[in-house]
């Protein structure tokens, strides 16, 4: 089966470097699946999982929103963080949610509201990933 190099880069670390047979993304306008070949495109990307199959297994990792790179040979995933399933720490995670939805209970300014939405949507994003362990 044919290959592309796909990449996912935070400002921290590069999480993942490998050749890969399809990758799974949600876009802001939706979820799209790249083979290789596939004709060059940018994107947004929500917070969410992607998933990247390779030889057979699928790998999958929590983005926190970010920028997606088509090109026929490539796929590069920037995101503001990204965590394997066995990486997130879930008690972190749930504490995270916690605070969200106390701050979006309180209903403040908002700013602080819109805040809260995208940690509360990262920590649910976070728990959901780490369950795919
Ligand atoms: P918190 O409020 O717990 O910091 P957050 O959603 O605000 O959560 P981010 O700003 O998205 O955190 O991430 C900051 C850094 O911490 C990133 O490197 C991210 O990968 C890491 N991180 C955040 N939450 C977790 C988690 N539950 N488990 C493992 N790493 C995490």
């Amino acid at each position: 089966m044919s290959t592309m190099q796909v990449d996912i880069v935070t400002p921290d670390r590069k999480v993942f470097s490998e050749q890969a047979e399809m990758v799974i993304a949600r876009t802001t306008e939706g979820e799209i699946g790249v083979l290789p070949n596939h004709s060059p495109l940018a994107a947004m990307l929500q917070i969410s999982a992607v998933r990247i199959k390779q030889d057979g297994r699928e790998v999958i990792a929590a983005i926190s929103g970010g920028f997606m790179e088509v090109k026929p040979e490539s796929v590069t995933i920037l995101a503001e963080s990204s965590e394997f399933p066995e990486e997130i720490d879930v008690e972190r995670a749930k504490a995270a949610k916690e605070r969200a939805e106390k701050r979006l209970r309180e209903k403040q300014e908002n700013i602080d509201f819109h805040r809260a939405e995208l940690a509360l949507n990262r920590a649910l994003n976070r728990l959901k990933v780490a369950k795919k362990k």
